[in-house]
Parts: C-alpha cells; sequence; structure tokens
C-alpha cells in the first residue's frame, strides 16, 4: 500500500523499518497506527470539507487510549458509544460540549456518568427520556440531549445498514412527534438531532443523498421541537477500499453538498452546528496488523503460512466481522516487501478452525518461518472487534508510533 514507504526491502510505518519495530515493540502480533497518517487523513479531509462542518471521531472504531487522545486534539469531538468509551475520551481531554454518547442500550449507571460528565447524550428510546428526566432531577443538572432518529430512508450501498426499516437504533420518525413533546415535558435540555445510515460506504451520491435527506427530516422535525436545534449530526458511513476494484470514496461531491446545506441551515436552522462523524475513514488505512510465520506448511502443493496471530485478533480481516463473501485484506511480508520472488500462498492463524484465514491464495513474497505477515487497512475494527479469548492465545498489543 503506497501510504508506507519501502525502504532496503522493508516496510516502514511511523519511520521505523518493520523488523526494528517488532524488536521494540517485544513481542508478535500486534498492530501499529502511524501518527503521521493520523494527522495527514485529517488534514487532507479538513482542506476539502467546508470550514463550517464539525468533524467528529467515532471511537468505536478504534478506542486504542493513545490514539482517541491523539484524535482528540486533531478533530473538533468524540463519539462514544459506552461508559467505558466515555471514560477514554475523557481521560484523552475531549472537550465534555463536543462529546457525544449514542447507543441503543445505554445502561442507567452509564447514562448517570453522562449527565455528570456534562456531554450530550444521543437519545434513542422512551426509557431514556424517563431515566434521564430522574436522573437530571437527582444530579440538579438537565441532561443534554439530541434525538437520534430512525428515518424513513437508508444509505444505499452501505456495508452496515443502521437506519431505515425496523431498527433497535434511534427512535423512528413516525414516533417523534410524541418523543419530543415527552422531551419538552421532562425539562431535558433539547439540543438536536442525530441521524446515522450506515457504515462502509464508497459511493459518494448515496452518502450525499443521505445527508440531503437526513438534514431535510431534521428541518421538518424542527418544528415540533422544544428547542431550537443547536446540534445537527448527519452521520457519516465514509468508507475505504479494502479489496480489488474498490476505489477510493471521491469527497469533492459530499464537500459540494455540505456546503449546499451549510448554506440552506444558515437561514432555516440559524443555532444550528452541522456535523458529521467518521470512524474507519479517520483511522482504517493509518494502521496496520503484524504477525509472525511460524511455520511454512505444503499441502497437496498448497503453500500455507502458519502465522502466531488470526481471527483472534483481527476478526475483521478473517471475514467473518460484517462481510457477506470473505474477500482478502491487502496483504504483504513486511521484511521481504519489494523482493521479485513471489509464490501464491495463504495465510492462516493458529487457531484450530479454517475461520482463521488472513489471505487465501494471494500472490505474496515467497516467505520463510520468521517473516513478519503485514495485513494493510487494519487501523479500524481490529484489536477491540476481535474474540482475544477465543482458543486462549496470548492477547495482541497496540502501538502508536
Ligand atoms: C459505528 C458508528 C460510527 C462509525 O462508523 P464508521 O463506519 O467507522 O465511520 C459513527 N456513528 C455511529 C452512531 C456509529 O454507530
Amino acid at each position: 500500500m503506497s501510504q508506507f514507504p519501502i525502504v532496503g526491502g522493508e516496510l516502514v510505518v511511523g519511520g521505523h523499518r518493520i523488523s526494528e519495530l517488532a524488536e521494540r515493540v517485544g513481542q508478535t502480533p500486534f498492530y501499529a497506527y502511524d501518527r503521521g497518517l493520523l494527522r495527514q487523513r485529517v488534514t487532507e479531509l479538513r482542506a476539502v470539507l467546508p470550514a463550517g462542518i464539525k468533524l467528529h471521531y467515532a471511537m468505536k472504531a478504534n478506542p486504542m487510549p493513545a490514539l482517541v487522545c491523539l484524535m482528540a486534539g486533531l478533530v473538533d469531538g468524540i463519539d462514544v458509544a459506552s461508559g467505558g468509551e466515555l471514560k477514554v475520551a475523557l481521560d484523552a481531554g475531549a472537550d465534555v460540549a463536543e462529546v457525544s454518547f449514542a447507543g441503543p442500550g445505554k445502561r442507567a449507571a452509564e447514562l448517570r456518568q453522562a449527565v455528570a460528565a456534562g456531554v450530550l447524550i444521543n437519545l434513542e428510546s422512551f426509557r431514556e427520556v424517563e431515566l434521564l428526566a430522574s436522573i437530571s432531577r437527582q444530579l440538579g443538572r438537565p441532561a443534554r440531549v439530541a434525538v437520534r432518529v430512525n428515518p424513513d430512508f437508508e444509505l444505499k450501498g452501505s456495508g452496515m445498514k443502521m437506519g431505515g426499516g425496523p431498527k433497535q437504533f434511534g427512535v423512528d420518525v413516525e414516533l417523534l412527534p410524541e418523543l419530543l413533546s415527552q422531551v419538552k415535558r421532562s425539562g431535558l435540555a433539547f439540543e438536536g438531532f442525530h441521524l446515522f445510515a450506515g457504515s462502509q460506504n464508497l459511493r459518494a451520491e448515496s452518502i450525499c443523498e443521505a445527508q440531503l435527506k437526513s438534514y431535510e427530516l431534521a428541518r421538518r422535525l424542527a418544528e415540533d421541537a422544544p428547542a431550537p436545534v443547536r446540534f445537527l449530526n448527519l452521520g457519516g458511513g465514509f468508507g475505504i477500499p479494502y479489496f480489488p476494484g474498490e476505489t477510493r470514496l471521491d469527497l469533492a461531491p459530499i464537500a459540494d453538498n455540505l456546503a449546499q446545506l451549510l448554506d440552506r441551515a444558515r437561514s432555516e436552522l440559524p443555532k444550528a452546528e452541522l456535523v458529521i462523524e467518521l470512524g474507519r475513514y479517520l483511522v482504517g488505512e493509518a494502521g496496520i496488523y503484524v504477525t509472525r510465520i511460524l511455520d511454512r506448511k505444503v499441502s497437496r502443493g498448497q503453500v500455507f503460512l502458519v502465522a502466531d496471530g488470526g481471527l483472534n485478533h483481527h476478526l475483521s480481516a478473517s471475514g467473518n466481522f460484517g462481510q457477506v463473501i470473505r474477500k482478502n485484506y491487502p496483504v504483504t511480508i513486511g521484511n521481504r516487501a519489494d523482493s521479485a520472488e513471489r509464490e501464491t500462498a495463504s495465510v492462516v492463524g493458529p487457531l484450530c478452525t479454517p475461520l482463521d484465514l488472513l489471505a487465501d491464495r494471494l500472490d505474496l513474497p515467497v516467505a520463510q518461518e520468521g517473516d513478519l505477515a503485514v495485513i494493510f487497512q487494519s487501523g479500524a475494527y481490529g484489536s477491540s472487534a476481535s474474540p482475544q479469548a477465543f482458543l486462549g492465545h496470548s492477547g495482541v498489543t497496540e502501538v502508536l508510533v
């Protein structure tokens, strides 16, 4: 992958050759995230997006504390999805005015934490209105809330749909008048709306369409709202290319579309800030997973490189996290990255299951025991999205370099 240079035949991450980095980390497998690339991604995005758009980091994509700390200094806000993530965001020094908390099953203790911290809570049910009203009374401060809406449309071409149709997320738009009047009666501090249609989308026109529909829906709902809309989260869903044939998301039309919405908002929702929340797009391409080859086996003519980590650390790359048909992530042998000697080989993990497959019959540099297999596009939904206890192997470590 072009974002990581090759020096002396080795992949370089955060200024370190991969073999030296492995020594410095002191163990394999590990994830490495490149600070320079994280910064560059935010800078490039800001250069294209209109200045008035607020950029939030959805930290479920990668909750490593050091990385969240770095991101908190680069973006305008952090979106959390649990009490645990809220703690990491607060530790990272995120501005509580710009932290928001979403998720379909918030426990009472988590809501209490959030009200006490003063962050914005994305309301997702009638139950949460009641709970927050009583917590607000107990703590003597009204909960700040935005209503997460389950719209009557879907994000087309999305890897994972999270809005439209029957969903556990948000409140169905048909029920909003009733919900909003309950919010008003409960004395909660209403601040706006949150819409999140889906994830991993590479089609700019679908994202634009979802953002436009989300904006128009929010503008209509604002007429029944207990207070002026100050916060309008239009979601995200920006995808990154993982597989052969996928092309990079074209940001230009999205930026144009957002500029038009900002323009409309100036007169139609004059107090509102427009926010987009991105996870994968901000961090996915800045990270790699590195696993050492323990064994090289040839079975009936097929080469298997057996590595010291697999789906227990990197479920997504094995194809078991949201994919319908298994496809290979981009992979190389990091310490032989520009070798001309190549072969077709499969990279498998150490687990006793055929699902533990990191690369299925891929063209790779010829590898030996001790070499380092590298999975690219691994900065999002890696370590924290994997079943590390499965089969009792040791855990994976993460470094920010
Ligand atoms: C998962 C999620 C995100 C992040 O999605 P990405 O595809 O990683 O950008 C943002 N907002 C909400 C509400 C989410 O649930």
